[in-house]
């Protein structure tokens, strides 16, 4: 046994015959504050967790690799029962990981899978791979809707972080549905920047979005004008829409590009209802809390955690069992119903 897993199963033991904590600590690490989905993951989580009789400590490390390793260690250490971890690399954890088995810590993936690690016990996310599908699907129902006599439709393509997991899902998942539509002629790439290593936004940053879209738009578009860009998150769709409106799309002959989003983000879901950003999509954060506290509340009862997929999320040392939910498009048609009918958000909230 490795020196610090040593450590960390002592100090969970002292903690456990001290009784310093209660039976159902939870530890919640989430990657970052910066976007308002994680800050409502959080939020969702504690609540629910508290409502079964949990308590929770709930971290957020600012996308700062080490800052995450830091907060689970001291989870470990604290003797937590269990981690639900949404993780900023998906491949930095093993080591962590060792020593939360060790010390008989159970772990969910949340959100985003764990990788290369055989100590991860359930993910809980949604369906990834359609996520994509429905960006793709409703970036060819806007480019139909607002580019009717162009052909082919100038499309760029955006990626989210290579070191999430999730993004090659979503990727992968809408070049399903584009990669047929390049190859038939109906769509062209100008730019010629295809693959996750060409077109993946390191730590999903829009400044860095904003600025690969400006040299996207300085270097191929002098002639002509782009019709579409697949955008994988929110955060990304503003900064490419402003490198869009800076160069004069969204006015005068210069029709606004269809972008597409995820997460529904309060400015993403304005921009849409300002005719400027066409789609996003709904990710109910309650849900995956709610299938989350169930996991762990099966686990911790020595139950089975209710799963719906156990081929797909493969990490590189097992098969992780998985429940997936459904993710909803959106855009101006239906945000009212799906984000105000649903609760999510109130109609104020929208203004
Ligand atoms: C999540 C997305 C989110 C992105 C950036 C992904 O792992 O699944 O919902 O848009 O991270 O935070």
């Amino acid at each position: 046994m490795k020196l610090r897993t040593l450590l960390a199963s002592a100090a969970a033991a002292v903690v456990f015959a001290t009784g310093a904590y209660a039976e159902g600590l939870v530890g919640i690490a989430m990657p970052t504050k910066s976007s308002a989905r994680w800050i409502a993951d959080g939020e969702n989580m504690v609540k629910q967790f508290e409502a079964a009789g949990y308590t929770t400590d709930l971290q957020y490390a600012e996308d700062d690799i080490p800052n995450q390793l830091a907060q689970i260690e001291n989870m470990i250490t604290k003797g937590v029962n269990v981690l639900v971890i949404a993780a900023i690399d998906g491949t930095t954890l093993s080591n962590a990981l060792e020593n939360a088995n060790a010390a008989g810590i159970k772990v969910i993936a949340y959100d985003r899978l764990i990788r290369d690690s055989g100590n991860v016990d359930y993910y809980a996310t949604f369906d990834n791979f359609k996520v994509g599908v429905q960006q793709a699907e409703s970036l060819v129902a806007g480019l139909k809707e607002r580019f009717p006599d162009v052909k082919p439709w100038n499309v760029e393509l955006f990626g989210g972080s290579p070191d999430d997991n999730n993004a090659f899902f979503f990727y992968n998942g809408a070049m399903s549905i584009l990669q047929p539509m390049i190859d038939a002629g109906d769509i062209a790439i100008p730019s010629g920047q295809m693959g996750m290593e060409q077109v993946g936004t390191l730590r999903w940053d829009g400044a860095v979005a904003q600025a690969r879209m400006d040299n996207l738009l300085s270097a191929n578009y002098t002639d002509k004008q782009v019709q579409g860009v697949l955008s994988p998150y929110d955060g990304l769709s503003i900064g490419i829409l402003s490198s869009l409106k800076g160069v004069g799309y969204g006015s005068g002959d210069m029709k606004m590009p269809i972008v597409t989003g995820q997460d529904c983000e309060i400015p993403s879901i304005k921009s849409i209802i300002a005719g400027e950003q066409y789609s996003s999509i709904f990710k109910d954060t309650r849900e995956l809390a709610r299938v989350t506290v169930g996991m762990v509340d099966a686990m911790l009862k020595g139950g089975e955690p209710e799963i719906n997929d156990t081929s797909t999320y493969d990490n590189g040392v097992k098969v992780v069992p998985s429940y997936l939910l459904e993710p909803v498009s959106v855009d101006a048609s239906n945000y009212e119903k799906v984000l105000v009918g649903s609760g999510y958000y109130t109609a104020d909230q929208l203004k």
